[in-house]
């Protein structure tokens, strides 16, 4: 059974220390390059869906259109819904079988949100699923979802007790990141996520990564960032190839290669982020190790 819950493709690679690429996808096409990335690869992958797509969708046709590509791959693979502030979606995700899910409610007090991340721990244990925390809004607004306005830091002692107190599987903190593309260069707190993990030994989620470079990435990795979250990446790939293709070819009509030229594009960016997170190789013997 090549889905499984997120658990299994996380553990170990925060115990390695690689990181695994949590891909945001936005169509069917996009869903195979991703998938065809990982399995030519032998890599564990977590796809992931924003709000904005389950709601243009339907959380039911998505589900579908998970299960009939995703149960055929070799690799183990994992279904996760990013930053979702409204908890009736998490509930609708979490009945239709997401494996994971990012209660955002950054923008609420800590007390709040620790308040109701409880109750959607408690909610996803009951589905066999696993969820993400953050108490601070990651900068950058994304599918509708964020805040343009740099977010309080808090201390890490508040993100240990928050970690303790809701039972979040993995937990996103603020390290000088931001969603899109960078204007400046970002000024990262690499430090925070190994005073974290120190303190409390779970998965750390890397967003905002587009922009990027590799050495950043392999030290947040080598800290522990076993989740790294790639959306505008493949935006872009998405976008550019369309605009690429239809530039060279402005008197074709043919769908199939426009659409072959672009899931090419799509699937080079996921094979060049899952070669540089380490995690290449790493789904046979997950997989032997699980039997
Ligand atoms: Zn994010």
């Amino acid at each position: 059974m090549p889905v499984v819950p997120i658990r299994e493709i996380l553990d170990r690679a925060f115990d390695e220390r690689y990181g695994v690429a949590a891909i945001n996808i936005v169509d069917d096409l996009s869903l195979e390059a991703v998938l065809e990335a990982a399995t030519e690869l032998d890599a564990p992958l977590i796809v992931q869906t924003s709000v904005k797509t389950v709601k243009s969708l339907g959380a039911g046709p998505l589900m579908s259109m998970w299960r009939a590509r995703a149960d055929a791959v070799p690799v183990p693979v994992s279904l996760h819904l990013d930053h979702c502030p409204d908890r009736a979606w998490i509930t609708t995700c979490l009945e239709a079988g997401w494996n994971s899910v990012l209660f955002d409610a950054s923008r609420l007090d800590v007390e709040e949100n620790t308040r109701q991340t409880i109750e959607v721990v408690a909610e996803a244990n009951r589905h066999g699923a696993h969820v993400e925390g953050e108490i601070e809004s990651v900068l950058g607004v994304e599918d509708g979802v964020g805040s343009d306005d740099a977010a309080e830091v808090h201390p890490v002692e508040v993100s240990s007790k928050f970690i303790a107190d809701t039972g979040i599987y993995m937990f996103a903190p603020a390290i000088g990141t931001a969603h899109g593309l960078y204007k400046k260069t970002p000024h990262l707190m690499p430090e925070r996520v190994t005073e974290i993990v120190d303190l409390h030994p779970i998965p750390m989620v890397l967003h905002g990564g587009t922009g990027l470079r590799e050495d950043q990435f392999t030290d947040l990795i080598a800290r522990g960032c076993a989740k790294v979250n790639i959306s505008t990446a493949l935006k872009i790939a998405f976008v550019q190839s369309h605009r690429e293709y239809l530039e060279a070819n402005p008197d074709k009509n043919d769908p199939p290669s426009l659409l072959a030229h672009v899931k090419g594009a799509v699937k080079q960016m996921a094979i060049d982020h899952i070669g540089m997170f380490g995690s290449a190789g790493k789904a046979g013997s997950l997989s032997a190790s699980a039997r």
